[in-house]
């Protein structure tokens, strides 16, 4: 029932581009059924069945094939990360709408990304009603991310040229980090810039080799437990901040 209740959304969201000439809507559908399989393949160790539907309802918004390069837009709904140049890549959807769900924002949270990359993950924060802050340290992807986002009318989105492993302590604190680069510690001014109450979602592990993703909680009391949650394999956090 609850995979019919899915499939019933993915076809309302779907119709509603269509309609609006969306030359990829049904590629866009296709990729969230690819995630909900993937989701369902992982089940026992991410501990749930399927993701929360608003994060689902987000990603199915989010126009993908905008935050490749040209020449990757028809492959833009594969559920696969792709080059976005830079020797960068653009996270596989599955992992975005993981970490997406694994951090438990919802509509006014405060939220840190670390690695702006395309702004992909920016924007399906954003689209979640989330207020995104992002720190990028590749000077000509922190500008084009920042023009997309405006562009595709993610306004609110704001792109800062920098070290994230510093986080962006004006704004702090932060309801959650997501951080989108691998690193082999967790970077204590990130766990500072948490909000009490609040959580991380980073992948922690060597550079170029599996690393595990692992969800930071911070108690109310300030106490800072973690999960780990998966493996995973995502490009390195550079910068000041790397052992
Ligand atoms: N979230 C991105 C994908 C991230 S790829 C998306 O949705 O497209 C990882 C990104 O982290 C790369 O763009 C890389 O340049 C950036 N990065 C690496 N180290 C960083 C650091 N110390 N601070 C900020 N960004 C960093």
């Amino acid at each position: 029932m609850r995979r019919l209740l899915g499939g019933a959304l993915v076809l309302l969201v779907a119709a509603g581009t269509a309609r609006a000439g969306d030359p990829y809507a049904r590629a866009r559908a296709r990729m969230i059924r690819a995630v909900e399989a993937d989701v369902a393949a992982t089940r026992a160790r991410i501990g749930r069945d399927r993701l929360a539907p608003a994060v689902m309802e987000a990603l199915a918004r989010v126009p993908r094939h905008e935050f490749v390069p040209p020449e990757w837009k028809d492959r833009a709904y594969e559920n696969r990360p792709l080059p976005i140049g830079y020797g960068q890549t653009i996270s596989q959807p599955y992992i975005v709408a993981l970490m997406t769900d694994l951090a438990g924002v919802g509509p006014g949270d405060r939220v840190l990304e670390v690695g702006t990359g395309s702004g992909y993950q920016a924007a399906v924060l954003a689209a979640l009603g989330c207020r995104v802050f992002t720190v990028e340290i590749i000077p000509a992807l922190a500008e084009a991310a920042r023009r997309r986002l405006r562009r595709l009318g993610y306004d609110r989105v704001r792109v800062r040229l920098g070290d994230g492993y510093y986080g962006w302590p004006e704004h702090a604190p932060f309801d959650a980090i997501l951080v989108t680069a691998a690193a082999d510690h967790v970077p204590p001014p990130l766990v500072r810039q948490l909000r009490p109450g609040g959580r991380m979602v980073i992948p922690v592990g060597g550079a170029f080799r599996v690393q595990t993703l692992t969800v930071v909680e911070k108690a109310a009391d300030g106490r800072v437990s973690s999960r780990e949650v998966l493996p995973v394999r995502f490009v390195p956090l550079t910068g000041g901040g790397r052992l």
